[in-house]
């Protein structure tokens, strides 16, 4: 059976076909995603190396530029006129984004010689260094181009905006690059936005090779320089860009960086960018770059979602089907699990089934600490209404049984049909009324289902026998609790039916030893320790020995001597008597070859013949081949069977021993009165004999009712020509009443035990047969 838990899974199962698809188109998409983001992310790192390449190009050609219009000033000692000047860097340049300039460092004392060369040389009368003022020195413009600013402008005086770089460029031999500042040479207002950068180098000249020797000694000659806008210079390299890029750029010399440069939103900047460092003379730039847009906006989202949707739809796609599949498993199961529940005759529980329910009661009353009873209910002789009203109605019946069953049964009770015509019954100790111990209600089934039944127009009439079990005195298990309850209605059965047994101790016992008896008694065919004995029949007129019975003696190493009364119920129930019965013919035609053969005369040899072997189809070929094998006189052969055989089995037996019969082997009907005796047998039957049970012997001078019954056995006999015997004679007065009544033949311990096979030749009687020659 399907767990609860199993079966919630199971219902859910379509819901996890859905999460798992989707969950795997989910992990596809993000993949993709992640892939072609990861590849967007290296195209704009591209781009921003491809930016940060250009911008120190466009920055390498300016400082190469302005090293040319150096060594323009160096090589022509200084001495560099202002249309020279403008016309070496017109054709140096190609634009006009980047001016450049020359400040010459002039002394306080040769101010005026400086200013009154200018004029001549710009043919200006009214040139002159500005800012005005004294100062100990100068640095005026005295080359410039593109001449956007006027010539004579001092940058060292303190309207120049930068003061300290001009320091720093006088004292360093290498070009210096200003940080950004707001445009030079002009008067700014305050707060204005830092967009040019000066690049800048000292000239120093050796004295001699000066023109104009300055009065001062030194070589310090002044400053080259060229100053560029920031937007011009960024515009110059994003034009050359075909991608568009947002960058910023910071002067990050010094502690604190100085932006100077931001083509986007600051709030653009908060990642995603790619971050790139740049020195240009002596300054260390900071470019941050990214495309124009977020990552998240560049990724074409459309397969990874297109993927998605298809995963999506496959999923819906599988749930639908898997919940259809799921619903045809389901009533499929549905349809099994009645199936293997219900049994389709009856429509009781099936025999699976309810040995399953045995175990689940036995786990409840093994927790609520209750009992359990189980009893397997058999019908008696259900066979015989199959063989005389065929399947059809038997199966009729069995359904009817259930009914009744049903009925009669508490509500809570448990009931399984076991197939053939046994059924299951189990009930808890609760179920039970309290008036109504087990053997009460086990005998009110009994009855209730033995009352008639009306089937097709037939009243049929059948017994039931019950076995029960009950947890948890005996049987710990479902298993074992079955086989006990199976063990007592044998012994009910055996009890003679129409009755119940519940398992006790002593039947346990019973059982082990009967099954010790089982396994010894198959291995005593194999060995020794079995032995035919015979016990001799009589006479009771002319008191001659007419027959011997033969019985079957038995010692076992480990049992002892066990009666037949004991080991022959257990062979037949296991099968053994068909060997053992093989046995016992063998061994008596053996013993009456021997006789002869030592010139014993003996009367014809009874022998005792269970059911099992004369429903053996072989039974009369087997005789016929012992009977040449041995070459016996068929007459010397005597078969006793007991009634019961000639009531399972009435019809097939009835030709059986018509076959025997007509062989010349007598036969004797065994322990005649104690089965259901139908006088038929003895009319239809090719009988010769019968034989009165000892119960009836035992007691014949005390009990009337069994001196009267045995009496008209007798007369019975007699008018159907059989001889009738009685077996059990103990005593003479026994003997007596039975001459009294006629009994044709006595068998007992009054006239002799059984004796063994060697014992013969000088038992008395056998020795009396011999001497009067011949019997009848
Ligand atoms: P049975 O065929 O009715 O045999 C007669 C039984 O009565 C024998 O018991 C015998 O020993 C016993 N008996 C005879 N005279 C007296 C008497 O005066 N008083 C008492 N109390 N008992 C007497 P046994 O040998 O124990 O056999 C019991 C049963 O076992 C037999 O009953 C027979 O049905 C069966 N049996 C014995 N040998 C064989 C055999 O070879 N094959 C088959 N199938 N059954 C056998
Ligand atoms: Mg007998
Ligand atoms: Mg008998």
């Amino acid at each position: 059976m399907i767990s609860l838990k199993k079966q919630a899974m199971f219902n859910k199962a379509h819901y996890v076909v859905f999460c798992v698809v989707f969950l795997c188109g989910l992990a596809t998409s993000l993949a993709m995603y992640l892939d072609e983001r990861s590849h967007i992310g290296e195209q704009q790192k591209a781009l921003g190396d491809k930016f940060a390449n250009k911008l120190s190009g466009v920055l390498q050609q300016y400082t190469s530029e302005l090293n040319s219009v150096a060594a323009l000033i160096e090589s022509n000692t200084g001495d560099v006129s202002p249309r020279h000047f403008v016309g070496f860097v017109k054709s140096l340049v190609s634009n006009q984004d980047i001016q450049f300039f020359f400040a010459q460092y002039v002394p306080a004392k040769m101010k005026s010689t400086f200013e009154s060369k200018l004029r001549a040389r710009l043919g200006d009368t009214s040139f002159s260094i500005y800012p005005q003022g004294d100062r100990q020195e100068y640095m005026p413009l005295s080359l410039i181009y593109p001449n956007e600013i006027p010539y004579g402008f001092d940058i060292l005086s303190t309207q120049y905006q930068d003061l300290v770089s001009v320091q720093q460029v006088r004292n360093s031999l290498m070009w210096t690059a200003s940080k950004p500042l707001a445009t030079p040479f002009l008067q700014t207002t305050q707060n204005a936005p830092a967009n040019t950068i000066i690049l800048s180098a000292p000239i120093y000249l050796p004295l001699e090779s000066r023109s104009n020797k300055p009065t001062d000694n030194i070589v310090f000659y002044g400053v080259v320089g060229a100053y560029f806008n920031i937007e011009n210079l960024l515009k110059q390299v994003t034009s050359s860009l075909k991608e568009n890029v947002v960058f910023r750029i910071a002067d990050v010399s010094a502690d604190n960086p100085v932006w100077f440069a931001d083509s986007a939103k600051k709030t653009l900047w908060d990642k995603g960018y790619d971050t790139h460092y740049l020195s240009l003379a002596n300054r260390k730039w900071r470019v941050d770059s990214r495309f124009d847009s977020s990552l998240w906006t560049q990724v074409h989202l459309f397969p990874a979602l297109s993927v998605l949707f298809s995963f999506f739809l496959l999923a819906c796609f599988l749930t639908f089907y898997t919940n259809k599949l799921l619903l045809r498993y389901r009533s499929a199961l549905d349809a099994a699990s009645k199936y293997i529940e219900v049994d389709e005759l009856t429509g009781l529980l099936s025999r699976y089934y309810v040995q399953h329910k045995l175990s689940e009661l036995l786990v409840y009353c093994q927790e609520e600490n209750k009992k359990l009873a189980t009893f397997v209910l058999d019908l008696d002789h259900f066979k015989t209404i199959n063989e005389a009203f065929g399947h059809e109605l038997g199966d009729k019946l069995i359904v009817e049984v259930s009914r009744r069953l049903s009925n009669v049964l508490p509500k809570n009770a448990v009931i399984g049909y076991l197939g053939g015509d046994a059924f299951l019954i189990l009930i808890v100790q609760d179920d039970l009324k309290e008036c109504e111990p087990l053997d009460c209600l086990a005998q009110s089934i009994i009855q209730k289902i033995s009352e008639g039944y009306y089937v097709e127009g037939l009243t049929l009439n059948i017994g039931c026998s019950i076995g029960g079990a009950v947890y948890p005195e005996f049987g710990p298990d479902a298993t074992t609790l079955i086989k006990y309850a199976d063990m007592a209605l044998y012994h009910a059965k055996t009890s003679g039916r129409s009755t119940y047994r519940f398992y006790d101790v002593e039947m346990g016992g019973r059982f082990e030893r009967n099954v010790r008896i089982e396994r010894r008694l198959r291995k005593a065919l194999q060995t020794t320790g079995l032995a035919l004995h015979f016990q001799p029949k009589v006479d009771l007129i002319s008191e001659r020995c007419v027959g011997m019975e033969a019985l079957l003696r038995w010692e076992d190493e480990e049992l002892g001597v066990v009666s037949p009364a004991e080991f022959i119920p257990i062979a037949e129930q296991t099968g053994v008597i068909l060997p053992l019965g093989d046995w016992v013919f063998e061994q008596a035609f053996r013993h009456l070859v021997e006789w002869q053969e030592q010139g014993i005369t003996v009367p014809p040899v009874a022998i005792n013949c269970s059911a099992a072997q004369l429903k053996r189809a072989d039974f009369f070929p087997n005789l016929l081949s012992l009977l040449d094998k041995y070459k016996v006189d068929p007459c010397l052969l005597e078969i006793e069977v007991t009634e019961s055989i000639l009531i399972e089995d009435a019809e097939s037996c009835a030709e059986l021993l018509r076959q025997i019969s007509r062989l010349g082997v007598k036969l004797a009907i065994d322990d005649f009165g104690t089965g259901y005796s139908s006088l038929s047998y003895l009319k239809d039957l090719p009988f010769h004999y019968v034989k009165i049970d000892q119960v009836f012997i035992r007691d014949i001078t005390e009990d009337k009712k069994h001196a009267a019954l045995t009496h008209a056995i007798i007369s019975l006999g007699h008018n159907l020509n059989l001889k009738v015997i009685a077996e059990g004679i103990s005593n003479v007065d026994q003997l007596i009443m039975l001459q009294e009544f006629g009994c044709d033949i006595g068998q007992g311990y009054l006239f002799s035990k059984a004796l063994g096979a060697s014992s013969m030749g000088s038992d008395p009687m056998i020795v009396a047969l011999n001497e009067k020659e011949g019997f009848d």
